[in-house]
């Protein structure tokens, strides 16, 4: 059980909203009030570049910084990328993005799940369905036994190793309830289908609301892998257009600064993103710029994944449709490459937010993460059979993309790429500026590749159709002989764990 003896807690939503932000942990990051996401010279490189056709040579220059550096580029260079509107110039910008993501984290792509744990909520953002006020949402916390439903629909059904839990900001789900939920998952463990290996969760990542220092040790110490929060705008007008003064997540500074409060609690794998759509995208690029930059000067470590979710249809509001930010799929795609070239050694998560043909498109655009057989209700999983049930008054907003994983891996295998279910990193204390350092080098992309095999041949024998079997056996064939061509001495190591885990031993990894 984890110890919160050191956590506040909250009686009331009122208490909680008017006392949780510790200004001191705010302050100690915006040293002379100055913030790091300096607004003047964001704005004022959107105007210098605005409309403007970029130096071609000056394009291929910075291309080629990112991809020999691996380092995160100026927000001056990420101005000069958001420039080119020329296709073949855009093209190579394209496939450069392509070869460092490839050069990272290989052909592998990342499979995960999104698991909702509540939905009560303190605060009104206006385009969320879960605001506070909103009475068209039905409300509801999961206990632990309906978690460990929801668990085994997940692992044990459609065998998922990696999830992502999502809360609102209540005290009702404060930092005990989401310590809890954590340790649930990891320890439920139940057999599979097809084989009755027993299979569980092994990395539980958190979206939920910035948190103190205090409160983020906790988290760590029940296991915790990436501690996602969305800026949703780093436009601080926009910011608090959207995110009423009365709320906790109406104060921009506790949301922008919660990332050096993570790193500095020794929570090192921490999540970037922006919800597309509420302003200008390249406002915002730049800023995520500024963000990643701010943190590597700290902490020399950056941001483990970028999000890039878009705003998308959700109960009570119409901001989804009618905000005038929107972006169309083609500047969607153009902001992936551009952000896999400012940040070279970073994650990219596309959710099934995502259309289908959206996600097919940006899977060469530097993208590694990406999640499906979703169910974003609250008990979800357990509650519908059929995997493509959506209901508006039950989540947060409507997904665009319901494939099943089946249907994905088998998809992943006809573009060649291996589907990882890999949660070695964090286990092995591969995480923060040590698993940065290893991108960069392009050694994380071996130790994943070998992993990467052994976790799908896993969920392969567990979990697959005979046809996705089939397939994903060929990919396999190649990956193996990868390895044994690029690690030769080391290749019988690595043929000994395959061979145990083709025999049913399972969570064997480097
Ligand atoms: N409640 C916490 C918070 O806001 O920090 C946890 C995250 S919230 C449950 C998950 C994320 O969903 C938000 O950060 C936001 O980016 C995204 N989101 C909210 N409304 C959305 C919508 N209509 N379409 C797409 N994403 C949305
Ligand atoms: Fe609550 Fe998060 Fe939705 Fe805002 S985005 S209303 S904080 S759940």
């Amino acid at each position: 059980m984890a110890d919160c003896s050191s956590i506040r807690k909250f009686a009331t939503a009122a208490d909680y909203t008017k006392n949780f932000i510790v200004q001191g942990e705010i302050d100690k990051y915006l040293p002379g009030g100055r913030h790091f996401i300096d607004e003047g010279l964001i704005n004022r490189l959107i105007a210098e570049t605005d409309g403007k056709a970029p130096d071609p040579a000056r394009v291929r220059e910075i291309i080629a910084k990112s991809e020999t550096t691996r380092e995160t580029l100026l927000p001056e260079e990420t101005a000069v990328l958001m420039q080119v509107t020329d296709p073949d110039l855009f093209e190579e910008m394209r496939a450069a993005a392509d070869r460092i993501k490839r050069a990272v984290y290989d052909n592998r792509i990342v499979m995960f799940a999104p698991l909702y744990m509540s939905n009560l909520c303190v605060n009104g953002c206006r385009y969320c369905g879960f605001r506070e006020g909103n009475a068209a949402q039905k409300r509801r916390v999961l206990t632990m036994d309906e978690l460990k439903e929801e668990v085994d629909v997940l692992a044990g059904r459609i065998g998922h190793k990696r999830l992502i839990a999502v809360y609102g900001e209540h005290p009702t789900t404060s930092t005990e309830y989401i310590a809890e939920t954590i340790e649930t998952c990891y320890n439920r463990q139940v057999p599979a289908p097809r084989t009755g290996c027993k299979v569980g969760i092994r990395r539980v990542n958190v979206n939920a609301a910035p948190l103190p220092v205090a409160d983020l040790k906790v988290l760590r110490s029940v296991g915790i892998g990436t501690f996602q929060v969305f800026q949703e705008t780093y436009n601080r007008r926009l910011y608090e257009q959207m995110h009423p003064a009365w709320s906790v997540k109406g104060n921009y500074d506790w949301r922008t600064t919660c990332f050096h409060r993570c790193l500095e609690a020794g929570v090192d794998d921490v999540g970037l993103g922006v919800l597309y759509g509420l302003c200008d995208w390249r406002f915002e690029l730049l800023a995520t710029v500024l963000h990643a930059r701010d943190l590597e000067r700290w902490f020399n470590i950056g941001p483990h994944t970028l999000s890039f979710p878009r705003l998308e249809p959700a109960s009570g509001t119409r901001v989804p449709e009618e905000s005038p930010w929107l972006i169309d799929d083609a500047t969607f795609a153009r902001i992936l490459v551009i952000a896999r070239l400012s940040v070279p050694y970073t994650g990219m998560i596309v959710t099934a937010r995502e259309s289908p043909a959206s996600r097919n498109r940006v899977l060469d655009h530097g993208m590694t993460q990406l999640d499906c057989s979703s169910n974003i209700a609250i008990k979800g999983y357990s509650d519908f059979a059929d995997e493509a049930h959506q209901e508006k008054e039950r989540q947060q907003f409507m997904l665009g993309d319901n494939r099943s994983i089946d249907e994905m891996v088998r998809y992943l295998a006809s573009r060649g790429m291996i589907t990882s279910f890999c949660t070695a990193g964090y286990r092995c204390g591969r995480t923060g500026g040590c698993i940065m350092d290893a991108l960069k080098t392009g050694r994380e992309g071996k130790f994943c590749k070998i992993n990467a095999i052994l976790t799908f041949r896993e969920w392969l024998d567990d979990f697959a159709s005979p046809e996705t079997k089939a397939i994903g056996e060929e990919i396999i064939r190649k990956e193996l002989a990868e390895v044994k061509e690029w690690l030769p001495k080391f290749y019988p190591t690595v043929l000994r764990q395959y061979e145990a885990t083709c025999r049913g031993e399972r969570d064997l990894f480097f």
